[in-house]
């Protein structure tokens, strides 16, 4: 045995370790935790050492020791690879368990966390069971998992996800298991050197088990990949089995295997996500339904902790847990995550139906609550009244949505090249800050803004990469430059000035944005511009152009390429011309949301995307399907009303019903920006899955519904534009575009921000 685990293990029992750490923040229980010091590439555990000394750690194993660590008082175990370590130690830790608990694998791409979860929940009706928690199956994730065994346990089922060569390798080393389910092998090909070697790789966690459980459509891999010794349980999957199902018939074949039912009830879609989401009174949200165990709740609660703010107290709500009794380490777990207020029912409560008539919305403000219980369970229902978006007027924001848009598009481009994301107009009406929050860290480029001072505002809220501003009529030249904005200069009004400015406080090298008028008609300069601004642009060094770009008129006029593709030539041909009269490289950039679908091929060096991250289609292609409405206006019923047919609804009596109808009011006005053109049956909600009309003239702060068949009750959620009810339904009846209804919601109108 290697000598660093043995000393890695006596630390562990001289402190009496309980937690392996290897992010800070997670960190509970100080003196018994050791921390894996883990580098990444965002990150490295080596920078958090010291403030986790003073906080009381005492047990490091690192790769090095950093300047200025005084290692006196602690322990340091030196090793070349940390995470390398932390495996070896979790796979020692696993074969020093003893050999009555059978270690079930389970791995594959798409449907694992759900097979691991159903697995162990049937074997847990008969055995001591462990699992991995959640979908912890990476490389760091599995190690974390085996660490969390312990010996009473007779079964132990881990999930194992892999992206790329050599890291299954790793995984069946550690884990070694006796069965593995393969829940099936998409064809795309990933980060693997083939479709082939991918599942080659998946398989090799099957060469020492004793019985592989995988789905007919792998036959030929199995028996080419998989030793011959090895029991193979092939599962026939129908063609038309949805994936609930599928998941369901590989589960019930490795239960059969060993001799355990699959009970029904478990059969059901499982939320491994954590929602946060904006309360009343200053609250936020996390709700946690994935299933209610003892055993998923550290998790739950370090993603709260991690979380912390300010103000925010950390009250945790807790559902029935399944199976299980409310114990004393249940107590010490939430009492060492730093939770002030817990509210348990099976404890605090008998049942959920108490506790929901006990508790109402007055009894939460400024708290960070962890809501952990099953869709529509008590506590369920309980976290989804108290979200803002039920009592108010709200523009809800989806950022998971962003940052799938954002990949989608990217999918399209060259890996190098740069994403310009489009946050003008306080992102197209969503909010500038958080999204180029999201943004900035999934790894856009630049940000562009129309005007300096929204460029300010994201510098005030702690935005720190490159921003272009785009129409910048500048006012105030401090600012623009004390806040890094790079302008757009279109004329050469503009380039004089901003050198005069940059001149008078001494700046040199400003990047800019020269923007040529290729058939826009809108702003830039022209062709025969350029060897007058190359002039210009040699004889100062206080400006730099940073990139050249221009802007299609038609890229969404699908029966107008003839002028795009003149526009792009052109473009090209001033690029050309620029380098030689500039003598050096700058950017180049020319295409938009729908330039980016479908003319890839002149992507340059940088693309703008704009209204595509904010998930409107505005071709109809294949390119563009499949994209994620970022925005949802809603609001709730306030009031309903039963009329008969002949009855007038609103000022001026311009509906008149035709019908006995139930009529709802909506807090939504045109002051909320809902155009008044959509009044009188032209504009339609969306109420429990049933499309209704606006009836009536819009009012300022109110409109009135035709919910007559919807099942309506006051309180019930209205959709204005959203994932049921594209802007596009609203942009056409008004006969305008997408882009203006995103960006004329009233400011008055709460932005709530969504993520998972
Ligand atoms: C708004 C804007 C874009 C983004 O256009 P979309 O059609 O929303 O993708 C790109 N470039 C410039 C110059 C813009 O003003």
């Amino acid at each position: 045995m290697n000598t660093k685990i043995n000393k890695i293990n006596d630390i562990i029992s001289k402190f009496n370790i309980e937690n392996v750490l290897t992010d800070s923040r997670s960190l509970i229980n100080a003196e018994r935790s050791i921390f894996f010091a883990l580098k990444t590439a965002t990150n490295d555990g080596h920078l958090y050492i010291k403030e986790l000394q003073a906080q009381g750690v005492k047990a490091f194993v690192v790769a090095r020791i950093p300047d200025g660590i005084d290692a006196d008082g602690s322990e340091f175990v030196i090793v070349e690879d940390v995470l390398a370590a932390l495996q070896e130690l979790a796979a020692d830790r696993r074969n020093n368990l003893p050999d009555s608990t059978k270690f079930i694998a389970v791995a594959g791409f798409g449907g694992k966390t759900i097979i691991k979860e159903w697995l162990s929940e049937a074997l847990g009706r008969q055995y001591r069971t462990a699992r991995s928690p959640r979908s912890y199956n990476s490389q760091l994730g599995v190690a974390l998992s085996l660490m969390k065994i312990q010996s009473e346990a007779e079964m132990a089922v881990i999930e194992c996800g892999i992206s790329q060569s050599g890291e299954m390798e790793r995984l069946e080393k550690m884990v070694h298991p006796e069965m593995v389910i393969i829940s099936g092998i998409d064809s795309e090909k990933g980060d693997f050197a083939s479709l082939d070697e991918k599942i080659e790789q998946t398989l090799l966690l099957a060469r020492e088990a004793k019985v592989i459980v995988y789905p007919a459509e792998l036959d030929d891999a199995v028996s080419r990949f998989v030793p011959e010794r090895v029991l193979k349980i092939s599962v026939n999957i129908p063609p038309d089995a949805d994936w609930i199902e599928r998941d369901r018939l590989l589960t019930s074949e490795a239960l059969r295997y060993l001799k355990v039912e699959l009970p029904q009830e478990i059969v059901r879609p499982l939320e491994t996500r954590l929602n946060v989401s904006q309360g009343v009174n200053n609250c936020l949200i996390i709700s946690d339904r994935f299933s209610c165990h003892s055993d998923s709740l550290p998790s739950a609660l370090d993603f709260m902790r991690r979380r912390k703010s300010e103000g925010l107290k950390m009250t945790l709500i807790l559902d029935e847990l399944k199976g299980e009794e409310y114990t004393e380490e249940i107590d010490a777990l939430i009492d060492n995550a730093g939770i002030e207020r817990v509210i348990a029912i099976g404890k605090d409560f008998k049942t959920g139906e108490e506790m929901l008539e006990a508790l109402s919305l007055s009894d939460f403000s400024r708290e960070m609550i962890l809501a952990k219980g099953e869709r529509g369970g008590a506590v369920d229902r309980l976290a989804e009244t108290l979200q803002l978006r039920h009592h108010e007027t709200v523009l809800e924001v989806n950022l998971d949505s962003v940052i799938y848009n954002f990949n989608h598009y990217r999918a399209m481009l060259r890996p190098e090249t740069g994403m310009v994301a489009m946050v003008k107009a306080s992102g197209y009406g969503a909010g500038a800050f958080e999204l180029a929050r999201t943004l900035q860290s999934h790894g856009a480029a630049y940000l562009a803004v129309a005007v300096v001072d929204e460029g300010e505002e994201l510098r005030r809220a702690g935005i720190t990469m490159p921003i272009m501003a785009l129409n910048p009529k500048v006012t105030n030249y401090d600012s623009l430059f004390a806040n890094r904005l790079e302008p757009e200069v279109f004329s050469f009004d503009m380039l004089d000035e901003i050198i005069r400015e940059g001149e008078k406080r001494g700046i040199m090298a400003y990047p800019i944005h020269v923007k040529f008028d290729t058939g826009m008609h809108r702003l830039g300069f022209l062709r025969e511009n350029i060897s007058d601004l190359c002039i210009r642009l040699k004889e100062t060094d206080v400006v730099k152009v940073e990139s050249v770009f221009s802007h299609l008129a038609t890229a969404d006029c699908l029966d107008m390429d003839d002028y795009t593709f003149g526009q792009l030539k052109l473009f090209t041909d001033i690029c050309e011309e620029m380098y030689r009269g500039l003598g050096y490289r700058f950017k180049r950039h020319i295409l938009n949301s729908a330039g980016i679908a479908r003319f890839p091929e002149y992507q340059f060096d940088m693309v703008r995307l704009g209204i595509g991250l904010y998930g409107v289609d505005t071709l109809g292609i294949p390119e563009t399907s499949g994209l994620k409405q970022v925005s949802s206006l809603r609001s709730i019923i306030i009031s309903l009303k039963d009329w008969p047919s002949g009855t007038s609804i609103g000022y001026s009596r311009r509906t008149i019903l035709s019908h006995d109808a139930t009529v709802a009011t909506v807090p939504v006005g045109y002051a909320d920006g809902l155009d008044r053109h959509l009044g009188n049956g032209k504009g339609k909600v969306w109420i429990n899955g049933k499309e209704c009309p606006i009836v009536g003239n819009i009012c300022m702060d109110a409109c009135m519904i035709d919910v007559t068949g919807a099942d309506a009750k006051v309180g019930d959620s209205v959709e204005f534009f959203g994932p049921n009810l594209p802007v596009d339904f609203m942009s056409d009846a008004l006969g305008t575009i997408p882009y203006e209804i995103l960006t004329s919601v009233s400011p008055r109108v709460k932005r709530v921000y969504f993520r998972e």
